[in-house]
């Protein structure tokens, strides 16, 4: 089948864009508020351009480019992504959903097509949250859900507040709330992105769309027992908190196993004082759980904090659980849905559904307006490492059928 996107071009911008902030191994950095951040956007800026879109940027850095609809007053169809980096990522996360998008926006122009809606296609600012440890940073800013004391409080390694980042990069977190829209202002919100997992591979497909964004609840576990000596303390006499914890990560993963979509991790842990002959007096250890059902995610937490509670009574340590950051599970919208499938219908693929596990700006969107994604396949499911692949056909496909939901979605 005749596609319309143009895919060398396409191709072309994944591997120039991906030259910035490349390390001799090849891995990508490029976080909020650097040069290589700068750089990315001033590339990305000149293809807006050629796209025949006008270019802004707004108080918290995120890049917009804006193909005028024949109203120019009427309600947005906004396509996005990000591209930010996390340290030593791949050039696949992110940069596809927005070169996808100025890709299709470009052939519509070449087509001489002027849609009704204007269309916008939004870089967002610090989606990974590799520098703040706090993630979404653009798309929150546009939900009206950061705030300018947040911007005071997160700080990176060297202790810069993102406040002071933005500042040295021209914005002002003084001006923030002028980033917020309103839901009257966006009439649907979509994305393109690489699906970070190996559905679509295990199925031989090279698009899906996105029935949810799972939501993820992150905790951390403090358990604490006695110190003591090793070697001069017997088994019975212990109040090991290393072993009431691993118990505990142990029957999290079991936890999880009995849900149909859920997933578990414990990523991180601290032992203190953390010695070879020392039994430790506390360790912690963070919970990230997903899923994207509110209620079985409510479920989940419930169950982890009547296990931790459970073994630590039963092995006489101290357990305390905190919730670090929790966001709602989303659901995309039935219509963007609908539209995505004749869309995929159109370029001759198969609709085929699939939820997301990975977090994305989308989940922060679908707040405000109708929110869809497109997933393409991505090579052994790698993503967050140098060797993040979709293949180039894989790409134009998914990028067709955003050119067709973008020309519905935005006439008339
Ligand atoms: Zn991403």
């Amino acid at each position: 089948m005749e596609i319309n996107i143009n895919k060398e071009r396409l191709w072309d911008h994944i591997h120039s864009l991906g030259k910035i902030g490349r390390n001799t191994e090849g891995g990508l950095t490029r976080l909020s508020f650097t040069e290589e951040e700068k750089a990315a956007k001033e590339m990305v800026s000149q293809w807006m351009e050629e796209a025949d879109m006008r270019v802004y940027t707004d108080e918290i850095g995120n890049l917009i480019g804006r193909y005028e609809g024949k109203n120019v007053d009427a309600p947005v169809v906004l396509v996005g992504s990000h591209i930010d980096t996390v340290i030593n990522g791949g050039k696949f996360d992110g940069a596809a959903g927005i070169l996808s998008a100025i890709e299709a926006i470009h052939t519509m122009n070449e087509k001489a097509i002027t849609p009704y809606y204007p269309i916008e296609v939004i870089a967002f600012t610090d989606e990974e949250g590799a520098r703040f440890s706090n993630g979404m940073l653009g798309s929150k800013a546009i939900a009206g859900t950061l705030t300018k004391e947040d911007l005071y409080q997160m700080k990176d390694s060297n202790q810069v507040s993102a406040a002071e980042a933005m500042r040295q990069f021209g914005y002002d977190p003084e001006k923030l709330d002028t980033v917020k829209r309103s839901p009257e202002n966006l009439k649907n919100y979509l994305e393109l992105h690489i699906e970070q997992g190996k559905v679509l591979e295990d199925n031989d497909l090279s698009v899906g769309i996105v029935t949810g964004i799972a939501g993820p609840v992150w905790f951390n576990v403090r358990i604490t027992g006695e110190s003591g000596h090793a070697g001069a303390t017997p088994m019975g006499m212990r109040k090991d908190p290393m072993v009431g914890a691993s118990i505990i990560i142990s029957k999290i993963e079991e936890i999880a196993s009995k849900e149909k979509q859920a997933v578990a991790t414990t990523g991180k842990i601290e032992s203190h004082p953390g010695g070879i002959n020392i039994i430790p007096d506390s360790i912690e250890f963070t919970v990230d759980i997903r899923d994207i059902s509110e209620e079985t995610l409510i479920r989940l937490e419930k169950e982890v904090r009547e296990l931790v509670e459970q073994v630590t009574e039963k092995r006489g340590l101290g357990g305390e659980v905190n919730v670090l950051h929790r966001v709602s599970p989303s659901v995309a919208s039935p219509d963007v849905v609908k539209q995505l499938e004749e869309s995929c219908m159109k370029a001759g693929l198969p609709t085929f559904h699939l939820p997301s596990g990975a977090g994305h700006d989308a989940m922060i969107m679908s707040e405000l307006t109708d929110m869809g994604m497109i997933f393409v396949r991505s090579k052994d499911g790698i993503s967050h490492n140098p060797n993040e692949w979709t293949d180039k056909m894989d790409l134009a496909n998914g990028t067709e059928v955003l050119f067709h939901s973008l020309n519905e979605l935005a006439s008339e």
